[in-house]
């Protein structure tokens, strides 16, 4: 294989889906609904195949997503953006991240990365030629050390890559956090990727807000996001990327040779599931928020401290109350004798951190985390 994939390992969800499977456990490790997608959205996908919406979409996205993206952008953010020229919808949040930093990053410039962080991001980086700079967030609750991120900053910095509402933490930047960020990016003439895929998922009284409509911030700023988690689709892997038409145009070239364009049903039935706006997302809230109070309890009731998240559908909760500090192992113990699947958050730091916490999921269904929350009682 070729030499820039030295070091890519086997993704953790992979693993540890595998590993679940293979003992039959309750699945809560990686990321995705086990209940079925809204009933209108699989109605619209079909009869979108039906209409024969079945050959390449444009390249840059069906104009009527560009545009339903555009209403909902400016429905949250009161400020306007061009689906013309500002828009690219792609494969999945997955496919708008590479072709970001395959657009925006040169050989040997830097990325500067939070940790724990998404386990796409560093590969992404490397396979550009770019350099990972990470910055650790501070547990339990999160913090960031604006030190710290002045400390990662050379002449090479290019970019900072930010997930709000962040996986696997929960946490959601608040605004003053993020004015911080933006007057770093600012001050060196840095580019922000903003990974926003639980953009929806935000719970009590914390706000997302987008780093890209603070002041100075737009011309700097890729805000990415996806519909498969607002829609309980992550299979359907429709993504998209905001930015400004000189980011945009670069995202749009690599975007051309990568994948060319996404599913064009699956992109005429995304027009449908926004186009349902507020009222499909606060039920999808209410849902979540319900899972989320769930599984907190259940997590707490098993004698693992958790700090409930304040965004995503993932917890982080404390294993070292039951004497454990090697995730990993955790892990494997909680898959192979108790029946449960979760995320060693390890494998979100560059060095293997330990963190003393494992990432469950509370995107299923209530009887899923009902029978997770029985088997999880042997843990104490
Ligand atoms: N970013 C983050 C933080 C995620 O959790 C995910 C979902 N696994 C993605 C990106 C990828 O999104 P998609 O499934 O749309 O490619
Ligand atoms: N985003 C999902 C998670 O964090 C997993 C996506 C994937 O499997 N690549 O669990």
């Amino acid at each position: 294989s070729a030499n820039r994939l030295a070091g890519f390992g086997t993704s953790i969800f992979s693993e540890i889906s595998a590993l679940s499977a293979q003992y039959q456990a309750i699945n809560l490790g990686q990321g995705f609904p086990d209940f079925a997608g809204p009933a209108f959205l699989k109605d619209a996908a079909c009869s979108a195949i039906n209409a024969d919406l079945n050959q390449y979409a444009p390249s840059t996205g069906l104009p009527s997503l560009r545009a339903a993206i555009a209403r909902t952008w400016e429905r949250h953010t009161k400020a306007s953006v061009d689906p013309e020229t500002e828009i690219t919808v792609t494969s999945g949040a997955t496919e708008a991240l590479f072709a970001s930093i395959m657009a925006l990053i040169n050989p040997g410039e830097e990325v500067i990365i939070f940790e724990p962080y998404y386990d796409a991001y560093p590969p992404n980086v490397l396979m550009a030629g770019g350099i990972p700079r990470y910055v650790r967030l501070s547990e339990p609750r999160w913090d960031v050390d604006f030190a710290q991120v002045r400390a990662a900053i050379t002449p090479q910095t290019k970019a900072i890559i930010l997930n709000t509402p962040h996986n696997p933490t929960g946490k959601v930047w608040s605004r003053a956090e993020l004015s911080q960020l933006a007057a770093i990016a600012i001050e060196h003439d840095l580019l922000v990727l903003s990974d926003e895929v639980y953009d929806r998922l935000v719970f009590e009284d914390h706000q997302h807000c987008s780093i890209a409509t603070l002041p100075g911030m737009w011309e700097r700023t890729v805000t990415i996001s996806s519909t498969g988690k607002t829609f309980s689709v992550t299979g359907w892997k429709i993504g998209y990327a905001i930015a400004p038409n000189p980011l945009t145009e670069a995202i749009r070239r690599v975007h051309q040779f990568v994948t060319f364009a996404s599913a064009t049903p699956l992109q005429a039935a995304a027009v449908v599931g926004l186009n349902a706006g507020e009222p499909y997302e606060r039920q999808l809230l209410q849902f979540y928020s319900a899972r989320r109070t769930q599984l907190v309890k259940a997590l707490g009731d098993a004698g693992l401290y958790v700090l409930p998240p304040q965004g995503t559908y993932f917890v982080m909760a404390d294993i070292r109350d039951l004497g454990w500090d090697n995730d990993a192992e955790f892990c494997r113990y909680l898959i192979s004798e108790i029946g449960v699947a979760a995320i060693p958050p390890s494998a979100f730091y560059h060095d293997n951190y330990q963190a003393g916490m494992v990432r469950f999921c509370f995107a299923k269904k209530p009887e899923t985390i009902a029978a997770a929350a029985e088997k999880l009682k042997r843990l104490g």
